[in-house]
């Protein structure tokens, strides 16, 4: 349904996004996580044809969406993370004005805008201005106008930013429903959100696919990786010396906790239970433990080893020369 092939967005000598390559397939939930900078909404702004790529390219339904970007884009609606909304338009004439833009025969329009109105529940607020909505409505609109003319994808940057936790719930209630009949790709920087919605993720880091699979198999495939944390009055180089011939260990990290104690997290290899063993190399070496519990790795942990980065600081945003995203209403 969609391709995206070798994309490579820069930003001056920035490389925002950096030789991605995925396909989404129809009827899913996909989420694309990854932290802030990561390069999702670039890589959202390139597939919806907002912004150019500087490689590669992006295929909707076999069309590119830089030389055919008509044919490709009836089969998108998109929220973008400002939403292109006019404050100063009542709801209702905004999304006839969204409704003309995307060329929504006439005759189709009331009904259809009615119908919408209705399934992200905003008909009771259709005659007030958005410039007098609250932030929750006003993504609502947003997501109205994503949703008009009922394209095949619907696509979804940061839907919930700044929502409170109701409206994040009314969100995704509204998500899940539209999913029904779409399919829809969402960013977030959010781990719990993406699990809890998505069917499908895309780690991105850095402008890189790090990881892309179902929720239960991220976590299943990186937590055959079991660990075992200790804690003990023993150095680290004690119980680096106490492990260092107990058989099924894959890594030993140790810290100092400062209180004179040692944390160790032993990791084990794959298929391996090394709990009584580290038990039993501690006890014969006369040191207690005074904790042992096991530990799995969590998608928490998945999301942090495959995106912890040394944080690309805002120093290159002085120094490189800003391109403005198209966001005016012929994008729509
Ligand atoms: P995300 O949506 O994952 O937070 P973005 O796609 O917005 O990430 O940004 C990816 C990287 O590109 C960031 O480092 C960001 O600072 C940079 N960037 C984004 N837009 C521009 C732009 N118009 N000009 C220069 N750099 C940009
Ligand atoms: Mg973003």
């Amino acid at each position: 349904m969609i391709e995206v092939r070798n994309l490579v967005k820069k930003y001056g000598t920035h490389l925002a996004v950096d030789h991605l390559d995925f396909k989404i397939e129809s009827g899913r939930i996909y989420g694309f996580l990854g932290p802030n900078g990561a390069g999702k909404s670039t890589t959202m702004n390139i597939m919806t044809g907002y912004l150019g790529a500087t490689e590669g390219e992006v295929l909707i339904d076999g069309h590119d969406i830089l030389k055919e970007p008509e044919e490709a884009k009836r089969h998108i609606g998109y929220l973008p993370e400002q939403p292109p909304l006019y404050v100063d338009m009542t709801v209702r004439e905004y999304l006839e004005f969204a409704a003309e833009l995307k060329g929504i025969p006439k005759a189709k329009r009331e009904e259809e805008i009615t119908e919408i109105e209705k399934l992200v529940k905003i008909k009771d607020v259709e005659h007030r201005l958005i410039k007098n909505l609250s932030k929750g409505y006003r993504q609502r609109v947003g997501l109205a106008q994503a949703v008009l003319g009922f394209p095949e994808i619907i696509i979804l940057d940061e839907p919930s930013v700044g929502l409170d936790p109701k409206q994040i719930i009314e969100i995704r209630e509204l998500i899940r429903k539209l999913a029904k009949n779409h399919t829809v790709i969402l960013s977030s920087h959010i781990l719990a959100e993406v699990r809890e919605v998505c069917d499908y993720i895309l780690i991105i880091s850095k402008g890189k696919l790090v990881a892309s699979d179902t929720p239960e198999n991220l976590e299943k495939m990186l937590g055959e990786h079991n660990s075992v944390e200790i804690e003990t009055e023993a150095s680290p180089a004690e119980v680096r010396l106490i492990l260092k011939n107990v058989p099924g260990i894959e890594c030993v990290e140790t810290q100092e906790t400062g209180d004179g104690l040692t944390q160790a997290k032993i990791t084990e290899k794959k298929g391996e239970d090394i709990r009584e063993r580290v038990f039993t190399a501690f006890a014969s070496a006369k040191t207690p433990l005074l904790t042992l519990k096991a530990a799995g790795m969590t998608l928490e942990d998945v999301f942090m080893e495959l995106t912890q980065s040394d944080t690309v600081p805002d120093a290159f945003i002085s120094g490189t020369k800003w391109e403005e995203a198209g966001t005016d209403a012929g994008d729509l």
